[in-house]
């Protein structure tokens, strides 16, 4: 075995990726990762035992962030710039640790490396496998990987100027954790739940740095057609990069169109004084082999997911930026004051040709919980009418597996009094379904991003009150979710968190749930998988 990573769903076997990611990730790139990853346990464990004010370690908090967002699937390729951040973490780590007494520090916390291959060569014994217990094992990966979604929230919230002391100093904590061969099973299990609390933290605090910025997202028509100007594609998360690109083409005669997860971008009030804001271009993540060669322009990834181009040509027309990253492609920095350049890309665009068209129409979302709120009455209404009779959360992520053809029939199977509430982009499986709509109120109701779960967990919140529940479980609201990476981790394990149970999980459970684990998890939480779609409509609909 040359490598082993079992972070995400598409993980080879459904148990581990061995020789080359699924996802494209090399054996050198898994290994530096698993390094990276190493060095920031010991960055925390310093932090921890030397009770360092994690308020006062600032740019800190942010490299150590912004390392774990690295390492989200499908983020970053480019070996390199894991190379480089292991050396300035290291630096970091060695500056930190001069302010604790080095005598009781695990290894991750002193070891050194100097090449390549002495790094290449250390990794090799800290990897995942490195744990021998396969329950302390699949604890502690669940908790890295809420860590490393929570972290790319977190970081996207600190561009736009927001961060939760509370949040920057449980990462320390949970990361040490996993470290510490003193906690048991159940003291991990207790931190999975905790990880889980903290996930709520950073998605109410993404949330409202998005929302004081950009305004609440409201119901919007987004066109999926192409226009005649040569045109930008923007994908990912981070919507500072977008507003940037959208003041930088502003007059120059320059669309931008979002792909993937920055749809929901175009609910925000802010970014429709843009004229040049032409629509949302194909589907999710994973059909960008067959998606970008018609787009003709340049592509720019604010966050994960990066598929590996398969022509020179599409790979000569992408820039990544923030935590993202693929060998050979430029990598666009901020200045010290956070603006980013994209002159470059910008030139490059009126050099090519207008995008192809893919397909003609529009799409509506927008329905975030101020949205959906606004609406409370008329839902609370159709509800109580027996208009509606149940709540489909079929939210979560879209991937290459054939078996995720199950959601798109799920939706179109689901009785017509149902209403579907989506994030992320799993949606991309049925948001192009014509479901209609139940008194005005549409069947498919898109808050936005995956890290809108948080809306869709405020609003059951809301109705929970509304209908004068004890229970969220009492609601008619099912959880039928499909995950991918790790940022849908950390919604899970924030759902988990909130008291939400009988969330069914697929298209197949995480190969790092050990059997253990997962028995835990069935029986705390009702967490299950899928069955067939009409086997699973008819148990959802049961009275
Ligand atoms: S991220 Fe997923 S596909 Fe890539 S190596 Fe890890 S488990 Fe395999
Ligand atoms: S929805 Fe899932 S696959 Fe899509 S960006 Fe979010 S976590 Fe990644």
């Amino acid at each position: 075995m040359s490598m082993f990573c079992y972070q995400c769903q598409e993980t080879a076997r459904g148990t581990g990726c061995t020789v080359r990611g699924v996802c494209g990730k090399n054996e050198e790139v898994a290994k530096l990762q698993d390094l990276l990853i190493y060095t920031l346990k010991g960055i925390a464990e310093i932090v921890v035992k030397g009770k360092l004010d994690v308020g006062k370690l600032g740019a800190t908090n942010y490299e150590v962030q912004s390392s774990l967002f690295m390492t989200i699937t499908n983020a970053n390729f480019d070996d390199g710039a894991f190379e480089n951040k292991i050396k300035e973490m290291i630096a970091v780590r060695d500056e930190l640790g001069q302010l604790v007494s080095a005598a009781d520090l695990h290894d991750a916390a002193t070891f050194t490396v100097d090449t390549r291959a002495s790094m290449l060569e250390k990794a090799a014994a800290v990897g995942i496998l490195a744990t021998a217990d396969e329950d302390v094992r699949s604890l502690r990966e669940t908790i890295t990987y809420g860590l490393k979604g929570m972290a790319a929230y977190a970081e996207h919230a600190k561009n736009i100027g927001m961060e939760d002391p509370a949040v920057n100093a449980f990462i320390y904590e949970a990361l040490a954790a996993t470290l510490d061969d003193l906690l048991s099973a159940d003291d991990l299990v207790a931190l999975t739940l905790k990880t889980g609390e903290h996930g709520v933290k950073v998605m109410a605090l993404l949330d409202e740095a998005n929302t004081s910025k950009y305004g609440h997202p409201e119901m919007t028509e987004v066109n999926i057609g192409v226009r005649q100007n040569p045109a930008i594609l923007i994908t990912g998360h981070d919507l500072l990069d977008l507003e940037q690109l959208l003041e930088q083409t502003k007059g120059t005669g320059v669309d931008v169109y979002t792909h993937g997860e920055m749809l929901p971008a175009h609910y925000y009030p802010a970014f429709k004084k843009y004229d040049n804001f032409a629509g949302n271009y194909g589907n999710a993540w994973w059909k960008q082999l067959a998606e970008f060669p018609s787009f003709h322009g340049p592509i720019l990834f604010t966050t994960n997911c990066i598929v590996p181009p398969r022509s020179e040509e599409v790979q000569g027309r992408i820039f990544t930026t923030g935590s993202t990253g693929y060998p050979g492609c430029k990598h666009i920095l901020p200045d010290e004051n956070g603006k980013k350049d994209f002159s470059e890309i910008i030139a490059l665009a009126k050099t090519l040709p207008a995008p192809g068209e893919i397909e003609t129409g529009k799409i509506v979302g927008g329905f975030a919980h101020h949205q959906v709120l606004a609406l409370a009455d008329k839902v609370v209404e159709a509800v109580k009418s027996g208009a509606i009779k149940k709540f489909f959360v079929l939210a979560g992520c879209d991937g290459r597996m054939k078996s995720r053809a199950y959601y798109t029939e799920f939706a179109q199977k689901l009785p017509q009094d149902t209403v579907i509430l989506t994030a992320g982009c799993a949606k991309y499986r049925y948001n192009k379904l014509d479901l209609g709509e139940i008194g005005g109120i549409p069947r498919i109701l898109d808050a936005g991003q995956c890290n809108d779960c948080y809306s869709l967990a405020v609003i059951a919140l809301k109705l929970q009150e509304a209908f004068e529940l004890d229970d969220i479980n009492d609601l008619p609201i099912a959880y039928n979710i499909a995950w991918y990476e790790q940022k849908a981790v950390i919604v899970l394990l924030a759902l988990l968190y909130l008291g939400v149970k009988n969330i069914h999980l697929g298209p197949t459970l995480p190969g790092f749930l050990s059997p253990n684990v997962t028995k835990v998890l069935v029986e705390k939480f009702g967490l299950a998988g899928i069955d067939t779609v009409d086997a699973d409509i008819e148990l959802f609909m049961a009275p």
